[in-house]
């Protein structure tokens, strides 16, 4: 029998093989491209130290590591390392093991993701709930499967709707229209427009870069009025608004107006996955004709058991949804009385405008060498060129001592590399 041969004596390829052709060319080509427009992000390499949330460690590049205080996570409410949900993946993972064993089609429904449907759809008083991989897999699959669905469906889609959404309006190959963003009497023109006509208005209500929420019931009232269906998207709400955490639609009590409401449970809920609620039939019918649930593997029964887990203590807690507004309105209230250029928003999300992608960059770079705090710069196709930003996210954990050192690290670095602060901007904006 012929000797194996070394693995070290396997030299890998390079470069994509093809007939003499460079086809690494267009993949480096591509990258200067991003390199050009100064728009090449940079993913810092980090690890949570569960417990001692927002501290983590950061891996340099040179293979050191030193404890940063992370600001920037949407596990906004640091339910990914509580005890409860811990406890609930790592006591499901040793008595069901680690995947689910092939997509729901092949290996059928493991009972963790069945209860976990259930504790959805009760969330948000809904008949049943469909649990996806990710929140960008639900919208994806989730809009362009029920739009495909409605014979001859028009799609109104906010402005501002996630590249998810988009996506799933895309894929549904639908006629679209697109409303300016929270933009009532616009939307209201395109309903009279469409007369007559099956309409879907998809909407978020918590919009992630701007922090900005949508008027709910207004947008519920026009879709009655002119006989369309609503989906909203409440990613950015789950688990935070609401007496038991449904979100903003739940907040403003107006979640059995709204047809589907999709979340994910990577944010509030500090765990993976998306799912959607609404009635039997339309999820049963999403279930039947989505190709991205169809032909995937299902959630793991663990994190299915660490989701529910979260979903169910926060809906009987409320102390962390009231510390995590405190907190993020005495962030606000700190760096404004800092001059620095806060977007006034009315949620938990505080975006510090910059409105250069390098400078951007440079603030974050320097933030995370000089002062030990991680923020990732938010630049374009994210947000639009010009409203570059550093979008701060303060947790219940995040206390007065950590805002305090926040603002300081801020107004350092505002001064090295002088940026523009709260007046210049907000005069340059209103011009
Ligand atoms: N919808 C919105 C508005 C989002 O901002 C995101 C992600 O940030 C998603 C959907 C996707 O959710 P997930 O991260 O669970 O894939």
């Amino acid at each position: 029998m012929p000797e194996p041969r070394p693995a070290a004596s396997i030299s890998p390829p390079t470069q994509c093989q093809g007939s003499g052709t460079d086809y690494e060319a267009h993949f480096r080509g591509a990258l200067e491209r991003l390199h050009g427009e100064r728009r090449y992000r940079v993913f810092a390499d980090i690890e949570r130290i569960a417990g001692r949330f927002p501290i983590a460690h950061w891996r340099r590049p040179d293979g050191a590591t030193s404890e940063i205080t992370v600001w920037c996570s949407n596990d906004y409410l640091g339910m990914g390392q509580h005890p409860e949900v811990v406890a609930a993946l790592t006591e499901t993972a040793r008595r069901c093991g680690v995947g689910a064993g092939g997509t729901r089609n092949i290996a059928g429904n493991t009972s963790p993701l069945v209860d976990l449907e259930r504790e959805l759809a009760d969330l948000h008083g809904k008949e049943a709930g469909l649990v996806f991989t990710s929140g960008y897999v639900s919208n994806q699959a989730g809009i362009s499967t029920i739009a495909k669905l409605i014979p001859d469906c028009l799609i109104l889609s906010d402005a501002l709707n996630h590249n998810s959404m988009i996506e799933g309006v895309r894929h549904s190959g639908c006629e679209k229209r697109v409303f300016r963003h929270n933009d009532l009497a616009h939307l209201e023109e395109l309903l009279i427009a469409a007369a007559g006509r099956n309409a879907l208005i998809v909407f978020e209500s918590v919009y992630s870069m701007d922090g900005d929420v949508a008027p709910v019931g207004a947008i519920c009232a026009l879709a009655e009025r002119y006989g369309a269906m609503t989906y909203l998207d409440e990613v950015h709400a789950v688990g935070l608004y609401g007496r038991r955490g449904g979100g903003i639609a739940e907040r403003d009590g107006v979640m059995h107006r709204v047809d589907v409401i999709e979340g994910t449970l990577a944010k509030g809920f500090g765990c993976v996955g998306g799912y959607i609620t609404a009635s039997a039939a339309l999820c049963d019918a999403v279930r039947s004709f989505a190709p991205a649930f169809i032909f995937t593997t299902a959630l793991p029964p663990a994190i299915a058991a660490a989701a529910r887990a979260s979903v169910r203590y926060l809906k009987r807690s409320s102390a962390e949804r009231d510390a995590h507004q405190r907190q993020a309105a005495r962030t606000k209230a700190a760096l404004e009385a800092a001059g620095l250029p806060v977007l006034p928003t009315d949620t938990h999300i505080v975006p510090v405008m910059v409105g250069d992608a390098e400078l951007c960059k440079a603030a974050a770079d320097h933030l995370l060498e000089r002062h030990a705090i991680y923020i990732q710069p938010i630049n374009y196709p994210t947000v639009p060129r010009g409203t570059e930003r550093l979008r701060i996210t303060p947790s219940p954990f995040h206390d007065e001592a950590r805002i305090a050192a926040l603002t300081a690290a801020l107004v350092e670095t505002w001064d090295t590399l002088d940026l523009p602060r709260a007046g210049a901007v907000f005069a340059q904006a209103a011009e």
